[in-house]
């Protein structure tokens, strides 16, 4: 498992900039007006106060949602997320009103209104960034695990996890229980991405221009830190990955 360190201690005082550059980018109809790179630091560094129980909760008051409201949103990142209760991006990345465009669908999977949504995000709103973010102990991926009976239009969700499952018995049977669950998260987030990447010449011509970075990630219910993964940054870097 390959961590990608980042040194962001000298950056401090950079990345206040970039708050205060987000803010003032709002009347800017240009995007949030910050590169990849600072939209990622800004969501390191919110997920560091959030799981060192240290939130400053930015752009969080009455004041910030008059603005978004008069002025439009200008988010610098988009994050897929799953709908599970215990990962509300805005708070586990201690961000406020307007700072976010999030996409959460149970098992974070990437079928065509997600997609649509991030294609929204990354092209209409210029985001720099999109996180794909699984998590731990994540239900609708523990469920495709075990087999279990899905119902309605569950089944359309776990037919989106299954490559993923699948994939990870292949490769290494000598998982299961909590072991092969955990590894399924992490390889059903790079499935979302080739998804990603299958339906949606947008995002990928976004990519390959040097536009966006995705950035897997998982976030781990317990300790409230996110596991950063090395960026995305052209369609190819996909097949060398370490995950
Ligand atoms: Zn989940």
């Amino acid at each position: 498992m390959k961590r990608v360190a980042f040194s962001f201690l000298a950056l401090a005082l950079l990345s206040t900039c970039a708050v205060f550059s987000s803010s003032l980018a709002v009347a800017s109809d240009a995007g949030p007006g910050v590169s990849a790179e600072e939209a990622l630091r800004l969501l390191v560094e919110g997920n560091e106060r959030f799981a060192a129980n240290k939130t400053a909760h930015p752009h969080s008051n009455f004041a910030r949602l008059v603005d978004t409201a008069e002025h439009g949103q200008h988010p610098f990142a988009t994050v897929l997320g799953c709908s599970d209760s215990r990962v509300p991006v805005e708070l586990l990345f201690d961000q406020g009103f307007g700072d976010v465009f999030v996409v959460r669908v149970a098992g974070g999977v990437c079928a065509d209104d997600e997609t649509g949504s991030i294609e929204y995000g990354v092209s209409h709103l210029g985001t720099p960034i999109l996180v794909v973010l699984g998590h731990t102990q994540c239900g609708a991926v523990t469920a495709t695990v075990e087999h279990e009976h899905a119902d309605g239009h569950i089944k359309s969700l776990v037919s989106h996890i299954e490559p993923a499952v699948k994939r990870v018995r292949a490769a290494r049977p000598e998982l299961s229980g909590a072991a092969l669950i955990e590894a399924a998260v992490v390889e059903n987030v790079y499935v979302a991405i080739e998804e990603l990447f299958e339906h949606s010449p947008m995002v990928v011509e976004a990519l390959e221009k040097g536009k966006l970075w995705i950035v897997p990630a998982i976030y781990d219910v317990k300790t409230g830190k996110v596991d950063w993964r090395a960026p995305i940054k052209s369609k190819k870097d996909l097949k060398n990955v370490k995950k």
